[in-house]
């Protein structure tokens, strides 16, 4: 597939701002930084932070096995599916599909970047239906959104049926694993390599248990990542969120162990909740958060508010009719939930 002919004219053509600490290759401890008209007091972030954010990168790239060129860092997963909306989508002439019910964030950047969205339901089992999908796209489709695991149904897709539609697909395939890391399924980061139109985002937001610091990560190929490159402003990442990743991305078994923790809770969670006359159904999970359908989502909603547990009402998505969301919690708040509902 030839990439640059799906990228917008003006993007092809972008000639990238150039910060000052984009200017120079020398570095030595001694130098004198006197090129970005910064304090020179020290305040331990009176520099402006690296646009490159390469020791991030670089854990990263280590943690993951994709080359730090194959990486964009943004402020959030939310700020690289906008990159990825400008680098692609010409507003009002392309389109891009999603598969609601799902993540709300593709339809408001859509919305924002004056881009017409096809939507595409779920089947019944809350799995893509490939061949509907296939028969929407024109070409003006540019971008396809595969949220898996998915939010709010919490499972993961078919493998075999993403496999098709980024085969069969004529434009980008971005896949949000936003929720990987709670999944038994394997990662496509695995087979990046394979697909020249795959687009893969995670995040530090969930399992990294790092949402203050809005981190999120796109891995694709060399030359999408040089396309995004261009076109990030220049210091999206600032110093404190760099500062805080790079440590958190050292205790990876911590991450591990709570991880764990969380689909142990997640289990006990099940159980108990099936056993609540008020829920008519937990779906399967393959996230950190059970989507529940239950007897009267608004009414429950409310009433779990006023017992001061927040959950997610997603009664009005469709496929999910008087179902909530919830997250997992640690034990004391999901043994709260339970109480809660039980006297509910
Ligand atoms: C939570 C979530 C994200 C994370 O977004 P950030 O901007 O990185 O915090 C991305 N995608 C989905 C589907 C999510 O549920």
């Amino acid at each position: 597939m030839n990439i640059e002919n799906l990228l917008r004219k003006n993007i092809r053509d972008i000639k990238p701002y150039s910060s000052a600490r984009d200017e120079y290759d020398e570095v030595s401890d001694n130098m004198i930084f006197i090129d970005a008209n910064e304090n020179p007091f020290n305040t331990n972030v009176n520099r402006y932070p690296d646009p490159q954010q390469t020791k991030v990168k670089e854990r990263l790239s280590e943690l993951k096995g994709i080359p730090a060129n194959q990486i964009l860092l943004g402020n959030g997963s939310d700020e690289v599916l906008d990159l990825v909306f400008r680098a692609f989508c010409e507003p009002n002439q392309d389109n891009v599909i999603t598969l609601p019910p799902t993540y709300g964030m593709y339809s408001v950047l859509a919305n924002l970047n004056a881009v017409e969205i096809k939507e595409v339901h779920l089947n019944i089992d809350f799995e893509p239906n490939v061949d509907a999908i296939i028969k929407q796209q024109n070409k003006n489709s540019k971008l396809l959104f595969i949220c898996s695991p998915n939010n709010p149904t919490a499972n993961s897709f078919n493998a075999v049926s993403i496999e098709r539609l980024i085969k069969s697909f004529n434009g980008i395939v971005v896949i949000d694993e936003a929720y990987i890391d709670f999944s038994t399924q394997e990662s496509w980061l695995n087979r990046l390599n394979e697909f020249s139109n795959l687009i893969v985002t995670q995040t530090l937001s969930k399992a990294f248990g790092l949402a203050g610091i809005r981190l999120g990560s796109c891995y694709a190929s060399e030359l999408i990542i040089s396309v995004l490159k261009k076109i990030k402003p220049p210091y999206n990442i600032n110093q404190l969120t760099q500062d805080k990743a790079l440590e958190r991305l050292k205790l990876i078994e911590d991450i591990k162990a709570e991880t764990k923790i969380i689909l142990n809770e997640r289990s006990t969670l099940i159980e108990a909740l099936e056993l609540i006359t008020l829920v008519e159904k937990v779906y399967p999970s393959d996230a950190n958060f059970l989507l529940v359908k239950v007897d009267d989502a608004d009414m429950r909603y409310k009433q779990l508010i006023k017992k001061g547990i927040v959950v997610r009402n997603r009664t009005n998505q469709p496929l999910c009719e008087n179902c909530l969301r919830f997250t997992i919690g640690i034990s004391f708040e999901n043994k709260k939930l339970i109480k809660t509902l039980k006297e509910l």
